[in-house]
């Protein structure tokens, strides 16, 4: 089985507008903008073996005010910028009470079951509790961004920069092969 690491969308592979203490998720291609520094970090992650799955609550989607078709331009970029195996979305909104919206294990469980992951030797990367409680549940191991958004559920690792949280992951699947071996 694989290993895999799920990326948040929004903070950690673009950059977000902050607005009175909350992040305002872009919603056109035009707004999007790709946080450049995590490019050739991601990257070692990929050159590492690692199955690359990007996750997000898009609520926008079945409130309306996002449309599919930008949403998928938006992630068409996504993927060919990060060379992503995958980006799962939750369409939902809070109201409909869905297995997938973050802090729910949906999403992890899906990609888990699609693309053959050892859940227990994978990780979760973002700056906001919602995913590391994902990650809890599903078995991962969170590492967050220190942010105003990693809350105080549990949480494997709190660290204040991307690249610190790449190389952690990198010795976590090294130990990971010198055991197996
Ligand atoms: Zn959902």
């Amino acid at each position: 089985m694989k290993q895999g690491v799920f990326l948040e969308r929004d903070g950690i592979l673009n950059t977000v507008r902050v607005e009175r203490q909350h992040q305002v998720t872009p919603l056109t291609l035009e707004d999007f903008k790709i946080n450049q520094e995590a490019i050739p970090l991601i990257k070692k992650l990929k050159a590492a073996g690692l199955v690359l799955i990007a996750t997000t609550n898009q609520p926008g989607l079945s409130r309306g005010y996002q449309s599919r078709r930008e949403l998928d331009r938006m992630h068409e970029l996504l993927r060919k910028t990060f060379s992503l195996d995958d980006i799962l979305v939750c369409p939902h909104d809070e109201t409909d009470r869905c297995p997938c919206r973050k802090p729910k294990p949906g999403l992890l469980i899906e990609a888990g079951f699609k693309w053959h992951l050892d859940l227990d030797h994978s990780f979760v990367v973002s700056d906001k509790w919602q995913d590391a409680e994902a990650a809890r549940i599903a078995g991962c191991t969170s590492l967050l961004l220190k942010s105003h958004w990693v809350g105080t559920v549990h949480r494997d690792f709190v660290l204040t920069s991307l690249s610190a949280i790449v190389e952690k992951i990198l010795r976590l699947t090294a130990a990971n092969k010198a055991v197996e071996v």
